[in-house]
C-alpha cells in the first residue's frame, strides 16, 4: 500500500474555502466558477483575481542543480497510482482513487511510490469545455465516422469519459547565435549546343560562392514539451495548441480538485534536453534564413543560451478510452478549445453488411436488366 504523498508545498498554496460552509471549492467548467460540492455555493472567480501575475518562471539551471525547483506536491493530500498496462501515473485525491485507468481502461492499477513528490505545477489552463458540451461534440464527431463500431459510440457517451489534467513543461530562453556560411548567388550563362544538326542556345545556372557571417538574437517563449505517458502522442499533437500566452492561471489546488491529474514521466532533465533539441533546430533554421543570397552551404552555428526558465503546467483534456477486440483506443478532446482527435477502429460487420448490400443491389440491377 502506498503511503499518502504529503505535499511539501501545501503551505505556500492558498486554499479557497466555501463562504457558506467552509468546504473545499472545486472548479466547475460549465459555470466557469469555483463551486462548493457540499452546498452548491458558487464562488465567483475572476481570472488572476487572487494572485495577479503570480505565474512564476523558474530558473532551469538551479532546478537541475536541485537548489530550487519551486516546491513539490499538488497542494492537497493525494495518492498516485500507476497503470500496469499503459504505465500512466494518475494523481487522485486520497479518498477518490478510480478503479480503472483513465487512459486505457485497465483495472490493473497499483499504488505508485515516487522517491520524490512531483514538482508543483506553476500554472494551468482551467477547463472551459464542460462535460455536456464535450459529449455533444463527441456525438457529432462520431456521426461523421464511417463504419465505426457502435461500441465507440457507447464508450464515447457513457462513463468512460474523463476530464484529465495532462502535464506539460514550458521553457523560455534567450539565445545569441553567430553563424558562418558560404552564401551562393545564382548567375546564368548562355551556352550553345547542337541538336539534330541545328545550333541552339540555352541558359545554364551557376553559383558564385562568397563567405558570409552574422549574428542574431532570439527569445523562445513557452516552448512546450509534453510530459504525458498516458495520452497518445499523435492525438495530443492534433488537439494542440493550448493557448499558453494569455489564458494560463496560477496553479491552485481547487482547480484540479475533482479532476484527475497525470503525473509527468518525462522528467525535468529529459524535458530540458528535448527542449534544447527543439531550440537548436529552430536556431539553425533562423540562421539559414539569415544567410544572404539564393542558396548556402557549410553553415556553422555557435549559439549561447541564457536565462533558461521553465514551468510545469497542466492542460485540460477530455479523454475516452475503450477496447475494441484486443486493442485499446483513445479519443481526446482539448478541454479548452474543444478540438477532437480520435483513433478509431473499423467495424468489419458494418463494412461486410454494406458490401453485401451493394453486391445484392448490383445483382438485382443486372437481373432486372436481363428481364427486359
Ligand atoms: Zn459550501
Ligand atoms: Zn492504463
Amino acid at each position: 500500500m502506498a503511503d499518502v504523498q504529503q505535499p511539501v508545498a501545501s503551505a505556500t498554496l492558498d486554499k479557497r474555502a466555501c463562504p457558506e460552509c467552509g468546504g473545499d471549492l472545486e472548479w466547475n467548467a460549465a459555470k466557469q466558477a469555483l463551486v462548493c460540492p457540499f452546498c452548491g455555493t458558487v464562488a465567483p472567480w475572476k481570472p488572476d483575481a487572487a494572485t495577479p501575475g503570480a505565474i512564476v518562471e523558474l530558473d532551469l539551471a538551479q532546478a537541475l542543480a536541485k537548489a530550487d525547483d519551486g516546491g513539490r506536491g499538488y497542494g492537497d493530500s493525494r495518492r498516485e497510482v500507476q497503470c500496469q498496462s499503459c504505465k500512466a501515473i494518475s494523481v487522485f485525491e486520497a479518498d477518490k482513487v478510480a478503479a480503472r485507468c483513465a487512459f486505457c481502461g485497465s483495472p490493473a492499477i497499483v499504488p505508485y511510490t515516487a522517491l520524490k513528490d512531483a514538482i508543483t505545477p506553476q500554472s494551468l489552463l482551467p477547463f472551459r469545455v464542460s462535460e455536456s458540451q464535450v459529449r455533444e461534440a463527441i456525438r457529432r464527431w462520431y456521426g461523421t465516422r464511417w463504419f465505426a463500431p457502435n461500441k465507440l459510440k457507447r464508450a464515447a457517451l457513457t462513463d468512460t469519459l474523463r476530464g484529465l489534467y495532462l502535464p506539460y513543461w514550458t521553457f523560455d530562453a534567450h539565445v545569441h547565435a553567430s553563424w558562418t556560411a558560404e552564401s551562393g548567388t545564382y548567375y546564368y550563362t548562355t551556352e550553345t549546343y547542337t541538336q539534330n544538326g541545328q545550333t541552339r542556345t540555352r541558359q545554364v545556372q551557376h553559383v558564385r560562392w562568397e563567405p558570409a557571417s552574422g549574428e542574431l538574437d532570439h527569445f523562445f517563449d513557452d516552448d512546450l514539451v509534453p510530459g504525458s505517458e498516458g495520452a497518445q502522442r499523435d492525438l495530443l499533437e492534433k488537439i494542440q495548441p493550448f493557448p499558453t500566452t494569455t489564458d494560463l492561471q496560477p496553479y491552485a489546488p481547487e482547480f484540479v480538485r475533482g479532476w484527475t491529474v497525470e503525473r509527468y514521466q518525462v522528467d525535468l532533465r529529459l524535458a530540458a534536453d528535448l527542449n534544447m533539441t527543439q531550440m537548436e533546430f529552430e536556431v539553425r533554421r533562423l540562421c539559414e534564413r539569415a544567410v544572404p543570397g539564393d542558396t548556402h552551404r557549410n553553415l556553422q552555428v555557435q549559439s549561447t543560451y541564457h536565462g533558461r526558465t521553465f514551468k510545469h503546467v497542466l492542460m485540460p483534456v477530455w479523454l475516452v478510452s475503450y477496447t475494441y477486440g484486443t486493442r485499446a483506443f483513445q479519443l481526446l478532446a482539448n478541454g479548452y478549445t474543444g478540438t477532437i482527435a480520435g483513433q478509431r477502429p473499423y467495424s468489419w460487420i458494418k463494412i461486410t453488411l454494406a458490401v453485401t448490400a451493394a453486391l445484392f443491389a448490383f445483382f438485382v440491377y443486372v437481373w432486372l436488366n436481363g428481364q427486359n
